[in-house]
């Protein structure tokens, strides 16, 4: 037996932990659940386009944070045997507040016999039923379709629970310290020029404002030439003193069509990062970021530039 090395390992400690606070929140929302539901608010029956489960969504979402958190907490990459996991512990707590609801409600036949669990489970699923959009009486009883609510409720519940740690997959991270990497924004420049409305007649006017689009995007692309020169010297006074000088032509950029934003990424233990070059799109309600480069920089680079702040450099006056 080996007991004695898995019980020292710190890998196996922090899931512990992580499960630990999954459980934690996921209780606490479940005690949420039934107070309302002994208040007649049933947060689980909540759906949106017929089937969109989206209480049982959010209350999974909610009752998943913990795992979410103690994974950012204790720099845990969140895997693929993470997730499935997480999948399955949350049904876990779905099945025990069944049960603790049949417990509650402690259900009897009429000569006093209990009822069996399954027994109360299948009928409460049976008698599921749809509420009058009218505002009338409910409608009836689903039958065996209840078990398709049902299901609605788990796949809700189960992977709404899943969401934080699907988010948290999704941030930097630094694989030597194992933890999670800060980010922080210097600077957005602008890449276009604002979007005007031309008439299609007037070739004039849209060559022109063709002409000013090119020279928006060119003077984006050499400003990231000169800014990736400057990241790669690891001159991080001059790469300061040119954002410095572009904060002026900053304003409004967030409004343009395309602006290329700039995001410093590092990791707290070892200082190391890099600068991230994004492009955002903004066509009618659609916002699509790419990122175009990525200039990885030193620890004394980001140690100087942690603290950047545009509105105090002097030019940003
Ligand atoms: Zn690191």
């Amino acid at each position: 037996m080996d007991v004695d090395t898995s019980w020292s390992s710190p890998r196996r400690s922090m899931g512990l932990v992580i499960i630990l606070a999954g459980l934690a929140t996921s209780t606490i929302v479940l005690a949420l659940l039934y107070a309302a539901a002994q208040a007649n608010v049933v947060i689980m029956g909540w759906y949106v386009m017929p089937y969109i489960p989206v209480g049982a969504i959010l209350a999974g979402l909610a009752a998943g944070s913990g795992y979410a958190v103690a994974t950012v907490l204790k720099g845990v990459k969140v895997t693929a045997v993470m997730c499935v996991a997480i999948v399955v512990l949350q049904l876990g707590c779905y099945a025990a507040a069944q049960y603790l609801d049949y417990r509650v409600a402690n259900p009897v036949y009429q000569d006093g016999t209990p009822v069996g669990f399954l027994t109360y489970f299948d009928a409460v699923t049976r008698s599921f039923h749809s509420e009058s959009e009218h505002g009338g009486k409910p409608g009836e009883p689903l039958g065996v379709w209840g078990y398709g609510i049902r299901a609605l409720e788990m796949v809700g519940f189960g992977f709404g629970g899943l969401i934080g740690a699907l988010i948290i997959r999704t941030l930097p991270y630094c694989q030597v310290c194992q933890q999670y990497m800060k980010s922080r924004k210097l600077i957005e420049i602008p890449s276009s020029v604002p979007a005007r409305k031309i008439k299609k007649k007037d070739t004039e006017a849209l060559a022109a404002h063709q002409a000013q689009q090119q020279a928006a995007h060119q003077k984006a692309h050499q400003t990231l030439q000169t800014l990736g020169a400057l990241a790669g010297e690891g001159n991080h006074r001059e790469f300061q003193r040119v954002l410095g000088e572009l904060a002026a032509s900053t304003k409004g950029a967030s409004k343009l069509p395309r602006s290329v934003v700039l995001k410093m990424v590092w990791c707290r233990q070892c200082g190391k990062g890099y600068v991230r070059a994004a492009a955002t799109d903004r066509a009618r309600n659609k916002v699509v970021s790419s990122e175009l480069t990525r200039w990885n920089v030193s620890p004394e680079f980001v140690g100087n530039l942690r603290e950047f702040d545009l509105k105090r450099t002097p030019s940003g006056l």
